[in-house]
């Protein structure tokens, strides 16, 4: 994609921050486009705790990741910004007269300002040696590495493929709502692991295999029927599937911010009150920025882009007033 349409902001990373940004930015009347490394959008909240209660966040006493997630993305695409998955951006030049983001993709998107709503990176899920091995790899591709969509679970066949406490807690909380539930850990033990979850799981229902690899998949009319698995010993067992649930943990790719000349302190964006970078029409905001008081919370990150937004919008039309209320821009 080779586009030549100029943005008046570019927003990189659709987290909780990036999509409000998204959100505020066109309510104010920019033009703007959001770019996200992942293929789904909602960041940290969508890849460590879909399933988790948030209590923190004004206006809901109570609304999972997933949820408060799907109501930012309503909200964000109100007025119609251009917000892209799949696009991790690697470089950032300026010509003096804009900037040209260039994707790992190759694909170029010209923008007047720039948001880095970046966190620290993206995280990449880890897959057992084994997995790579097993046939049928557009199966595997959408094998789901989270809890989401967790009725569908509901008395069927489920195998868990994981090494760590993510996997032992879904198997505690589908133990009794699932027909059966099967882990697959190519390890001894489980990682990260509480010793009243461990003992709660092997009193349980839940068979555990340890130091055990998949060895084969079957698959009727693309839908899984069974898998096939190898112990320390190369005995090998076929165990009835339904629904496959799979993590060996995340892995941080850093956003390359050396290469975008944009200075760090401990990993972070050392910012002053205006959210600005060292780099003249580049802001942040979110888990990525640090100044003292700073709070890593989602409601810290909706502040920041507002007050990031604001002083890009002016940085690219210094005629713009700095804040409006949305009851008067909605008026009619
Ligand atoms: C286990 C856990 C529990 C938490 N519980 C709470 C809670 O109860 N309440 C609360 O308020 N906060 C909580 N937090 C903190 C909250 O998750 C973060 O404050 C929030 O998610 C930060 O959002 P963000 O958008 O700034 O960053 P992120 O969520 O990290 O999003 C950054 C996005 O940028 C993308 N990205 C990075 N680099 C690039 C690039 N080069 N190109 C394209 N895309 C890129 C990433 O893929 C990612 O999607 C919790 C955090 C954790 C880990």
């Amino acid at each position: 994609m080779d586009n030549q349409d100029l943005f008046d902001i570019t927003i990189i990373g659709g987290g909780t921050t990036g999509l409000f940004a998204t959100y505020y930015a066109t309510m104010r009347g920019m033009k703007v486009k959001l770019l996200e490394s992942q293929s789904q959008f909602g960041g940290k909240v969508m890849q460590f705790f879909p399933e988790k209660l948030i209590y923190d966040v004004g206006g809901f006493p109570a609304i999972s990741g997933e949820d408060l997630v799907q109501q930012m993305i309503a909200q964000a695409e109100r007025h119609q910004p251009v917000m892209l998955t799949d696009q991790w951006v690697e470089t950032i030049d300026n010509d003096g007269k804009h900037f040209t983001l260039q994707t790992s993709s190759g694909d170029r998107h010209l923008s007047k300002s720039v948001l880095l709503a970046t966190g620290s990176g993206t995280f990449h899920t880890k897959r057992s040696d084994d997995w790579h091995a097993l046939p049928y790899p557009a199966f595997r591709k959408q094998v789901p590495t989270n809890l989401m969509n967790r009725e569908k679970y509901a008395d069927k066949k489920v195998v868990i493929a994981s090494n760590n406490k993510v996997g032992v807690g879904w198997a505690l909380y589908l133990k009794d709502k699932a027909e059966s539930v099967t882990i697959i850990n190519p390890d001894s033990s489980f990682h990260q692991v509480k010793q009243n979850d461990l003992d709660l799981l092997l009193k349980s229902s839940v068979q555990v295999h340890f130091q055990t690899a998949f060895t084969d998949l079957f698959m009727e009319n693309d839908r899984l029927q069974a898998i096939e698995i190898s112990n320390s010993e190369n005995e090998k067992h076929i165990i009835d599937a339904e629904e496959i649930l799979t993590f060996h943990g995340l892995e941080l790719e850093p956003t390359p911010f050396d290469k975008w000349e944009i200075e760090t302190r401990k990993a972070r964006i050392t910012v002053k009150g205006n959210m600005a970078t060292n780099v003249s029409g580049i802001f942040a905001a979110g888990d990525i920025v640090q100044y003292d008081g700073k709070t890593n919370l989602i409601a810290s990150g909706y502040t920041e882009a507002i007050t990031a937004i604001n002083k890009a919008h002016k940085f690219i039309d210094p005629t713009v007033t700095e804040q409006l209320y949305s009851t008067v821009i909605y008026r009619g």
